[in-house]
């Protein structure tokens, strides 16, 4: 393709279109990154009612390897990203054969598969100075049998497409293992040895096509039934020389992969302070959504600049900033559904508010329906607010 390595300056008449595979909240924001930017932005999507499909300026209804579907995203946008990581790595690779695609197949496919994950981490270990935690590829009963009894108590967790905790099972014993590999209905595994963990943190890094690579603040992450509860930056527990070990492991990571775009990499902090890598998002993340409010350029501006081969945007962090998930859990009561709307009124009235919802159609149990971030002068009056903001909404702190 002609062109490919220019800076794609978004122009008006004609415009230029962005793309993003995934309607979620994620593409969602991209698209309202991008659109303040000035470009237009196509969605593919097999829902027709998502919620990046409300913001884009253009929705394509198809499945994420629909052959007609991805040729007309390619035709229209120059640059083509994902908003989550388990879209086909082959429709990336398809697209990639006429438009510009950040991250690149190869990266994403990565990020998919636990085990080779692993090894990439154990393999850059060299530069990035972290590895991940002791683990054993479990695919049939004779791989039990060879579980040193290190590795217990530990987490069983599919090879593939686990997220917010899905996908795992904690267990303390060889019976437990079988008993919970069984419950897998023979998909391969990993199992990965329980850490003591003192906390946890994620490090937001971006690279552009040029090789230029910038890191944000490390954000301190509480989770709760597996979904991310809040984030925290500065994080509370987090030592200068941790967050610069973290830093620097990202930086040599995204380098490893030759990445084009934002990556998201989640680290254990142990409590001899020493670090372990857990996986790492082929795109913006949870963890990432305060730097729409308390950074200069937020993950998904950022993540604009790097498709777009624009200069990558300054990541520093302007204000103290706490993000609370908003889940589906807040409009139920007494168990059913959407039978009340959380009071926005009295949380939009706290100091530092920034509230961000969705548009999703219906509530569930621990769906992400939207996120608030408190930003204040002092990280002290912004946790205030997320006190205030758990009394408002009854969540227990
Ligand atoms: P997911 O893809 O669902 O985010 P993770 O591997 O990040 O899966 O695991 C979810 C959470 O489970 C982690 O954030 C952490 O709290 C806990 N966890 C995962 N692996 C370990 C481990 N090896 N030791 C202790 N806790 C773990
Ligand atoms: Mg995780």
């Amino acid at each position: 393709m002609s062109g490919i390595d220019k800076p794609l300056i978004p122009q008006a008449m004609p415009a230029t279109w962005l793309g993003v595979m995934g309607g979620g909240q994620l593409g969602r924001m991209f698209a309202q990154a991008a659109q303040a930017l000035g470009f237009k932005v196509a969605v593919l999507e097999p829902s027709n009612d998502c919620s990046a499909g409300q913001v884009a300026d253009d929705l394509v209804n198809a499945g994420y390897d629909d052959a007609a579907g991805l040729e007309a995203l390619a035709q229209r946008c120059v640059a083509v990203t994902t908003e989550f990581e388990n879209v086909p790595a082959h429709s990336l690779a398809t697209l990639a054969q006429s438009t510009f695609v950040a991250p690149a197949a190869a990266c994403v496919s990565i990020a998919q598969d636990r085990i080779v994950e692993k090894q990439f981490f154990t393999a850059c270990a060299g530069s990035s100075m972290v590895l991940p935690a002791p683990h054993q590829l479990i695919e049939t009963a004779a791989d039990i049998a060879r579980v040193p009894a290190t590795l217990l108590p530990g987490i069983l967790k599919t090879n593939r497409l686990g997220y917010d905790g899905k996908g795992q099972v904690r267990v303390s014993s060889t019976d437990e293992l079988q008993a919970a590999f069984a419950g897998m209905h023979g998909v391969a595994c990993v199992l990965e040895k329980m850490l003591p963990l003192a906390y946890e943190i994620s490090v937001l890094v971006a690279r552009g096509s040029d090789g230029a690579a910038v890191v944000y603040p490390i954000a301190e992450n509480v989770h709760r039934d597996g979904v991310l509860f809040t984030t925290t930056v500065p994080g509370p527990h987090v030592a200068p020389d941790c967050a610069e070990r973290a830093q620097t492991a990202a930086l040599a990571i995204i380098g490893a992969l030759a990445y084009v775009g934002v990556l998201c990499i989640e680290f254990f902090v142990l409590h001899d302070g020493s670090l372990v890598v857990n996986e790492m998002a082929p795109r913006p993340h949870n963890s990432g959504h305060y730097t729409i409010d308390a950074c200069v350029t937020s993950q998904f501006a950022q993540q604009v600049r790097a498709m777009a081969r624009l200069p990558l945007g300054d990541t520093r962090q302007h204000s103290p900033a706490v993000m609370l998930n908003l889940l589906g859990d807040l409009w139920f009561e007494d168990g059913v559904a959407e039978a009340r709307e959380p009071a926005w009124d009295k949380i939009l009235a706290l100091p530092g508010a920034c509230l961000h919802l969705y548009g999703k159609d219906s509530a569930r149990i621990g769906r992400k329906m939207g996120h608030v971030t408190f930003v204040a002068p002092t990280l002290a009056q912004a946790q205030a607010s997320l006190h205030s903001a758990c009394a408002v909404l009854g969540i227990a702190l």
